[in-house]
């Protein structure tokens, strides 16, 4: 009990922060919008507004590009040396290490997720992710190649490729995991020496506020990373959309990731996307059925189900389907649901009232088509935007439920009978994001990774993330990679250089 008080309230520090007036940054200023207008961001556990912040638009994003170009072009950034700038990024990931518990409450306050989730991932993550990316900035080399030019006969060259920094990047993040989401894109942006305007989700902006603070303490020089809050309607579509951005980086929806390349055609900048998922969790009648049933409840159940990648689509071999039903559905009836900020609170509400509405229209949908709810299956309370962990069965591959991401605690668990039937179910999506496999026969568990179409295969693992391991989607989930080397070649562009000796 006293634990659970302990926890209730956010250190005073936290309220301090939170109850400003947050302004926006821009070439190293905290500024008001040019409009003067700001917006609410509010308390998923409560619905109560939590802060106001400064509401950027066309106008703000205008001034952040200015700023990021010169800070590009002439600013003390462009003349550092790589292990200048490997030692600046390693200074964030100190710094939000040491403001750890701060991030933490900030987290569990804007977006709603339990606190010791976001101690235990959220934030020591994105200190990896500085870290990881902190060490590439002195190794980041091209090559040298030999020339054999058929009309120059007899002619030497010294020919050789350099990697540069792709110049003024636009990044637009999502809320479901807001310091993190900052975290993969600043990382490899600072690393390749680009400059940056930065825009969180309008629901969760107030970490990556934050962090703005802690990238001016660490030292990083004024205009490389500007931050605007505000509508991805307004502030995120001039970004998209803006002449002086050189490259676009967006993680969201598949819908939404659609609008920003089509803003991004004007001056044909570079775009990478990181969308939506509806990932195929595969279990083999073979397996250690314990470690697959709690691995596939975390797998959707994980930050509530508001993940890309999440497990939503259980894949149960038919000899053990309704044994793995029982099991994955005791799981989410123990999962304790409630305020982010009580110790044992495993799940907290979604982040907002809209995704509420989303989720619960899912269910009304797949419900009304004949799927069951084997437990869960409807909001909980009144109060706040909780969602009953929820096991649909009795799908089929028509349904909505099945086929579109439904970002919440919903799994739809489906037999199949062989691995060419699961194949095909799996693969029978838009997206391609992730995919678990879970059995003892490591053989089938290697051919099957290389059938799956998605761009991660977890085998008797599931959510399982590091800095160095890239991430990304295939088909409609995505193009690129974030995280490992893979991501620098997003941020940097290949010059040949040919001299003849
Ligand atoms: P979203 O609309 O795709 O939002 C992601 C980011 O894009 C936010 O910063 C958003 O701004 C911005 N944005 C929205 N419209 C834009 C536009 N026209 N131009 C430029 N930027 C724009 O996602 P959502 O509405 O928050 O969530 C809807 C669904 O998206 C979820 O239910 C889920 O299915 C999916 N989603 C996927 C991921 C993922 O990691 N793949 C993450 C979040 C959501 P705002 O600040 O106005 O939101
Ligand atoms: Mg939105």
């Amino acid at each position: 009990m006293a634990t659970a008080l302990k926890f209730a309230q956010p250190e005073e520090r936290v309220s301090n922060f939170v109850s400003r007036t947050h302004k926006m940054l821009i070439n190293g200023k905290w500024v008001e919008a040019l409009s003067g207008k700001t917006f609410p961001t509010y308390n998923p556990a409560t619905g109560e507004v939590l802060a106001r912040v400064a509401e950027g638009d066309k106008a703000d994003i205008d001034l952040a590009v200015k700023a990021a170009r010169a800070a590009f072009e002439t600013g003390p950034w462009s003349k550092l040396t790589a292990s200048e700038r490997g030692r600046l990024i390693w200074k964030i990931a100190d710094l939000i290490e040491e403001n750890l518990e701060e991030f933490a409450e900030l987290e569990t306050l804007d977006n709603g997720k339990p606190l010791k989730v976001a101690r235990a991932a959220d934030v020591p993550l994105a200190v990896d992710l500085f870290r990881y990316m902190a060490g590439w900035t002195t190794k980041i080399e091209g090559n040298t190649i030999p020339l054999s030019v058929p009309y120059t006969p007899g002619a030497k060259y010294l020919a050789y490729t350099l990697r540069e920094p792709v110049g003024v990047v636009g990044q637009i993040i999502p809320w479901n995991f807001p310091l993190l989401m900052a975290a993969w894109k600043l990382g490899p942006a600072l690393a390749t020496g680009c400059t940056v305007v930065l825009k969180p989700a309008e629901q969760t902006p107030l970490s990556c506020l934050r962090l703005g603070e802690l990238i001016q303490q660490a030292g990083i020089p004024d205009g490389v990373v500007n931050i605007v809050p505000g509508y991805g309607e307004t502030a995120g579509a001039a970004l998209a959309a803006h002449p002086g951005v050189d490259k676009i980086a967006f993680t969201g929806s598949t819908e939404v990731g659609k609008i920003i390349l089509q803003a991004a055609a004007g001056n044909l900048k570079k775009v990478s996307l990181e969308l939506g998922g509806k990932s195929p969790n595969v279990v083999l009648g073979d397996v250690d059925l314990d470690a697959a049933i709690a691995g596939s409840a975390s797998a959707i159940f994980f930050n509530h189900g508001q993940c890309c990648c999440a497990g939503s689509r259980l894949y149960v071999e038919n000899g053990i389907f309704d044994k793995v039903v029982e099991g994955v559905a005791a799981r989410a009836e123990k999962i304790k649901v409630g305020s982010g900020m009580e110790a044992s609170t495993d799940m907290g509400p979604l982040v907002s009232e809209e995704q509420l509405n989303r989720v619960c229209s899912y269910l009304e949908s797949g419900l009304s088509e004949g799927a069951k709810a084997v437990t869960g299956g409807a909001r909980q309370g009144d109060k706040g935007y909780f969602v009953k962990p929820t096991v649909l069965v009795n799908t089929n591959e028509k349904m909505k439920v099945v086929r579109e991401e439904i970002f919440g605690p919903v799994v739809t668990v489906i037999p199949f009978k062989d691995t060419e039937d699961l194949v095909t179910q799996a693969n029978n999506s838009v997206y391609g994001l992730a995919a678990g496999i879970w059995t003892r026969d490591i053989q089938k568990a290697h051919r099957l990774a290389t059938q799956l179409r998605a761009g991660t295969v977890w085998i008797n693992c599931y959510n399982i993330f590091d800095a160095a391991l890239p991430f990304g989607g295939y088909k409609q989930s995505g193009w690129g990679r974030e995280m490992g080397h893979d991501a620098l070649e997003m941020y940097t562009e290949v010059k040949a250089v040919c001299a003849a000796l």
